[in-house]
């Protein structure tokens, strides 16, 4: 039937009476972006004030010249929040998105004509916030097919419904409507929803003007672009976003390769808010691996943070500026005696190159400890010192001046367990690497380890192993760097740095991810007398490092941890979500492990409890499921069968409990049945 409908308005284009009247040209209509992804306005739950949004669209037409404002047709829209939104599936949950609908904003009281010949089908006032108000529907028939077909018209008056009875003949071009106000038009900006519908489905008075993204083909057969009758220009819309499709395409050809994508099925994030991150379709995934946006995407103070300073002020550190030293106090505040001079960079890379360069000018060696499985970064010296890389596909082991020394994990290493005892026998290996290239005539400049290796598979080292470690170190005349950029600002709940978790204090700390939330920001923190040793006649200088708009953004950071709780957070939302975790594990052998502090989890997937036969296939087969249902988790470890939970810090016992369920559904799934 649709076609013939469709056909229908396609032979007439052109011909429609206008429906708001002869006076307000169309032509000059200023098309709104309210798509999720719309970097005009942030049209979130709970955000829309519809004063401000009703000043805006307004104020914008006026400065534009536009006698009206139109919103899209087949646009997936987030600002559908309300309860009747809401679309529960066997997997993904859904909410309506896909407005299916022309909006025209226009001013309340506003005349709305009729643009063909029809009668009343129905009409109701549909009073429940977000919804239509009044509305009314006409019933239209094909002259030449006599086929039925339906216009509505949302958002009206309350005056528009007076006098109507179903069957009432409506002539084209007869004004038949007025435009309601944001008290009775269900809450929005003066405007006008103006569908055609095919087939009512039973509906009167009301009928869906949003549809779910998972139903999208269905719900635009039903409710073909309205655009035919009401004739807004082609030429006024936007050029439609790219599909994944394209994307990827070109990617394959203008982005290098070496880059792999998240996912069997591969997601365009559109928007992120605090712990959620929303497709182009407006779908919510649980955002349950980003450490990066540590107080919540875009956070609004953080953004606030970096629009105003970006407003007045950006350049490098040459000039005096409160910003840097503001922050660097605030940061070395943090930060345990002596650390207390900091270095500004742009990357946790770029902050563990120049932590290595300290090492050396400090010690005059050259020489490194290092754990395996480590990643430190991407630059050429990091790669050197990453066993991550150096020993994975495309990497040329271990240089000459680089030193491996066992992973202490705990549950797959050699000594098992986190006591002090297990702690000295793995730094012992530390003592005796040193000595091995002592004997080789060699010193060493440094070793560096994280707080709590990531790569290495969520580790949580064992008691005293970083002091024991870090004494070996020392004696030998090295320094010893902690590797903060995973692991820092509160993220382990009981501690601000995760080197505070094993009770031990570093020469060395090299900061970045959550640093800037997002921001590209990194942070080197050493001893003065340290720094002291750089400080040998050649300039470091970085152009960007520590500029005003980085360092109002390090502190808004500051700030939100502190003020809005994130570490206490992540310390009683981890907890009860490494408890639910281990209220999984008897039910399900395929978990080896479960271990993390705070915000900061692994969940180890074995073949076999005794062998421990790493699942790698098998976890990369979880996180793809919870993707699928709308939880983002990753994989890691050197034998990438540790499922990574590392969330943004405003992650809530809610989302725990989703997140356990999500994962106990998907472990039931017979790919991830072992024997007990
Ligand atoms: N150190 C660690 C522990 C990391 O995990 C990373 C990034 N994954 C880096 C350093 C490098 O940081 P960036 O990618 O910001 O250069």
């Amino acid at each position: 039937q649709t076609p013939g409908i469709e056909a229908f308005l396609a032979s007439k284009r052109g011909s429609f009476a206008p429906v708001m009247g002869s006076d307000v040209d169309l032509s000059t209509a200023l098309v709104f972006d309210l798509s999720v992804g719309s970097p005009d306005r942030a049209l979130l739950g709970g955000t829309i004030g519809v004063e401000d949004l009703t000043g805006d669209i307004f104020r914008q037409m006026e400065s534009a010249g536009a006698e009206a404002g139109i919103g899209r047709y087949n646009e997936a829209r987030q600002v559908y929040t309300a309860g009747q939104f809401t679309l529960e599936f066997d997997e993904m949950p859904e909410r309506r998105t896909i407005h299916l609908g022309l909006d025209v904003f226009q001013p309340a009281g506003s005349p709305v004509y009729a643009p063909l010949e029809g009668k009343v089908h129905s009409f109701r006032n549909n009073t429940k916030p977000l919804d239509y108000g009044p509305c009314i529907i006409l019933e239209h028939t094909t002259e030449d097919e006599g086929q039925v077909f339906y216009t509505l018209y949302g958002h009206l008056s309350v005056e528009s419904l007076t006098g109507l009875h179903g069957g009432k003949q409506v002539g084209k071009g007869e004004k038949f409507a007025s435009l309601g106000d944001s008290s009775v038009n269900g809450g929005w900006p003066p405007h006008l929803h103006f569908q055609v519908v095919t087939d009512m489905m039973g509906n009167r008075g009301d009928f869906p003007g949003v549809g779910g993204p998972g139903q999208r083909s269905v719900w635009l057969s039903l409710s073909p672009d309205p655009n035919v009758i009401l004739g807004v220009p082609a030429g006024a819309f936007p050029q439609d976003q790219r599909t994944s499709r394209e994307i990827l395409s070109s990617r394959r050809e203008h982005i290098g390769r070496s880059l792999s994508i998240s996912y069997r099925r591969p997601l365009k994030i559109a928007r992120g808010h605090m712990q959620y991150l929303y497709d182009e379709e407006g779908r919510a995934f649980l955002d349950a691996v980003n450490n990066v946006p540590h107080v919540g995407h875009s956070h609004p103070r953080v953004v606030a943070a970096s629009h105003r300073q970006m407003a007045v002020l950006n350049t490098n550190t040459r000039y005096l500026h409160d910003n840097l030293v503001d922050y660097a106090e605030r940061l070395c505040a943090k930060l345990p005696e002596p650390l207390g001079v900091c270095f500004f960079v742009n990357s946790g890379s770029e902050a563990n190159d120049l932590a290595l360069r300290l090492a050396r000018s400090y010690t005059g060696q050259r020489d490194l400890l290092i754990l395996d499985g480590a990643y430190h970064g991407n630059l050429t010296s990091l790669i050197d010192i990453s066993p991550y890389k150096f020993d994975g596909p495309g990497g040329e082991g271990a240089p000459h001046h680089v030193h491996k020394t066992p992973l202490p994990d705990p549950y797959r290493g050699p000594y098992k367990g986190y006591s002090s005892a297990t702690g000295a026998r793995y730094a012992d290996h530390v003592r005796a690497c040193i000595e091995t290239v002592s004997e080789s005539g060699r010193g060493i400049s440094a070793f560096i380890a994280e707080s709590l290796p990531g790569c290495g598979g969520q580790i949580v080292l064992p008691d005293g192993y970083f002091n024991e470690a870090f004494r070996h170190v020392r004696n030998a005349g090295g320094v010893c760097i902690a590797d903060e950029v995973q692991v820092g600002f509160g993220r382990v709940g009981t501690h601000f740095w995760g080197f505070e978790t094993q009770d031990a204090v570093p020469d060395i700390v090299t900061l970045g991810k959550p640093i800037g939330n997002g921001h590209p920001l990194g942070a080197v923190v050493t001893t003065p007398e340290i720094a002291g040793a750089f400080d040998n006649g050649m300039e470091y200088f970085n152009t960007f490092g520590g500029n005003p708009v980085s360092c109002a953004i390090g502190l808004a950071v500051l700030d939100i941890i502190e003020e809005e709780g994130m570490q206490a957070n992540a310390r009683e939302v981890g907890g009860y979500l490494l408890e639910g975790l281990r209220a999984l594990a008897p039910d399900h052998p395929i978990i080896g492990d479960i271990r993390g502090m705070g915000l900061y989890v692994g969940i180890e997937l074995v073949l076999d409890r005794e062998t421990l036969d790493p699942g790698g296939h098998q976890a990369s087969y979880v996180a793809n499921r919870m993707r699928d249902h709308g939880v983002l988790i990753s994989t890691d470890g050197p034998l990438h069968n540790v499922l990574k939970i590392k969330p943004p810090l405003v992650f809530t016992k809610e989302n725990a409990d989703y997140l356990l369920y999500c994962l106990g559904k998907v472990l039931k799934e017979n790919y991830l049945q072992v024997p007990a």
